[in-house]
């Protein structure tokens, strides 16, 4: 059988930070950057894994559970086995312009990647949604239970549904996936991504840490999840740390609705002030950001961005902001200034337009 080729997107997200586990809502938004994989399958059960970012080639059986970037690979295969599919050996290439570790997704891009290619050598009908909700989920599981990292579904599910030139809202109580249209170039106005270059882990303990305080929170309102629990009844979390991080996902929950609404208006001030007060939540209750995070929002807002925040779990990588596209340069210029006069390694900035989701570039 010929060589597969796939591609998926990163995402940055809009609004809706460390809502996913928490069966609430967020907002991401695919970005045009891409992994591609080059599938070759083979007849017997062997991987063999290069990636053009990592000097690592990894060989071994489909059962084997590696360590390091390998897993991502390997455990998406094995999570489509898991599942019935009859998943073959591979010879795998990966390349990609997804920055990695910047708190854009590149993992989900990765797995969403080879879970499409592999999707087109075991003949699934990838223009079926609930194909690419189950490919979805498989990613996800390899992302928790091979790789060991506790993330929510978000970057697998817009990476799997993206639409281009929408945000997806996404609910994590009913599993819905809502396209929302996106029309900022009417407006006037861009997306800017702001890699910090602080590299994240979500491996590290402070994403999982924060899934624990959050189920202890919903443990202590006597609820299933913090999507369950209203503003009010937070006062009777004693403990105020907890009682903090609950109050960032009830409220971030409703600055996703709030957002959504925004964007249906066309009422891009109000949409920025969700923005600011979300990096504001992040910073202050859930404490996720970071000094070089609040340089970068900081700094982009009082150079004419209508709104920012930190976005994506956490700890470093990346900022969003939404700016006039008439100020993005100098926005840009103004952050790196900062950053530069700060002594900080100089960001990454990316304006980007909401990208396509997961597909197959060529074969089988
Ligand atoms: P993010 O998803 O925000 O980029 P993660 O820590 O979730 O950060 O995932 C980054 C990890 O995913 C990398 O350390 C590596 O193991 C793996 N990975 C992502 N992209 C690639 C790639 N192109 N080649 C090899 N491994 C990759
Ligand atoms: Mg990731």
């Amino acid at each position: 059988m010929p060589a597969v080729v796939a591609s998926a997107p990163g995402r940055v997200n809009l609004i809706g930070e460390h809502t996913d586990y928490n069966g609430g809502l967020c907002l991401p938004v695919a970005l045009p950057q891409r992994t591609t994989v080059t599938l070759a399958p083979r007849d017997d059960l062997t991987l063999r894994l290069t990636s053009a970012q990592e000097d690592q080639t990894w060989e071994g059986r489909v059962e084997d559970h590696p360590g390091g970037w390998a897993a991502y690979v390997a455990g998406v295969v094995q999570a489509m086995r898991d599942d019935g599919h009859a998943a073959p050996g591979l010879d795998a290439s990966v390349d990609s312009e997804v920055p990695v570790g910047a708190g854009l997704s590149s993992s989900a891009a990765l797995e969403c990647a080879v879970a499409t290619g592999v999707a087109a050598l075991v003949d699934l009908d990838l223009a079926d949604r609930r194909v690419r909700r189950g490919l979805a989920q498989a990613c996800i599981r390899a992302e928790n239970e091979y790789v060991g990292a506790p993330t929510g579904g978000m970057d697998q599910t817009v990476a799997m549904l993206a639409e281009p030139g929408h945000a997806l809202l996404l609910d994590f109580a009913d599993g819905s996936a809502t396209p929302v249209e996106l029309p900022l170039d009417g407006a006037g106005l861009v997306l800017l991504v702001i890699d910090t270059r602080v590299s994240h882990a979500l491996t590290d303990g402070g994403y999982g840490n924060r899934r624990q305080e959050c189920a202890e929170a919903a443990g202590a309102l006597g609820v299933r999840s913090l999507r369950d629990a209203s503003l009010s009844s937070l006062r009777s979390i004693a403990d105020p740390v907890l009682r903090r991080r609950a109050r960032h996902v009830v409220t971030e929950n409703l600055r996703v609705l709030s957002a959504v609404g925004a964007i249906g208006d066309r009422s891009w001030e109000a949409l920025a002030a969700v923005l600011d007060a979300s990096h504001v939540s992040m910073r202050d209750d859930f404490e996720i950001s970071c000094r070089e995070l609040d340089l970068a929002v900081e700094t982009a807002r009082t150079a004419g961005a209508l709104g920012a925040r930190m976005t994506g779990g956490g700890f470093g990588g990346s900022a969003v902001a939404l700016v006039p596209r008439q100020l993005s340069s100098a926005v840009q210029d103004s952050v790196l200034g900062a950053f530069r006069d700060a002594g900080l390694t100089q960001p990454a900035c990316y304006v980007v337009t909401p990208g396509e989701a997961a597909r197959l570039e060529s074969g089988p």
